[in-house]
């Protein structure tokens, strides 16, 4: 028995490429493409998706829905120490650079 699940892109059948043509002549379609589903330990967007192009036609679609599983109602933030220290350029010259470090307040 074959593991595998069909692309979820809204618009997956609609593509003209020939790894998608099913049925004999004359009653010939464009099918959704199917997917084998072989790291199921690991599960990333293409255990759903054909293609970055069929991820991104169901996240456009789907935008309302996505963001209402996790939506953000404030401004995250991360505690961090801004300081400038001099750094030598690639040529020799000397600037300021300014350097961002995350402050862990939680392990002390
Ligand atoms: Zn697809």
């Amino acid at each position: 028995m074959s593991n595998f699940v069909w692309c979820h892109g809204p618009s997956c059948h609609k593509s003209h490429t020939q790894d998608r043509i099913r049925g004999v002549k004359g009653s010939k379609v464009l099918r959704t493409k199917k997917i084998k589903q072989v790291n199921t330990e690991h599960v990333n967007f293409y255990n759903y998706f054909c293609s970055q192009g069929c991820y991104n036609d169901f996240a456009h679609k789907y935008v309302r829905e996505v963001i209402a599983i996790a939506p953000r109602t404030e401004a995250l933030e991360t505690p961090i120490n801004v300081t400038k220290e001099q750094a030598t350029g690639w040529s020799g010259h000397t600037y300021m650079e300014t350097k961002i470090t995350t402050v862990d307040n939680n392990g002390g």
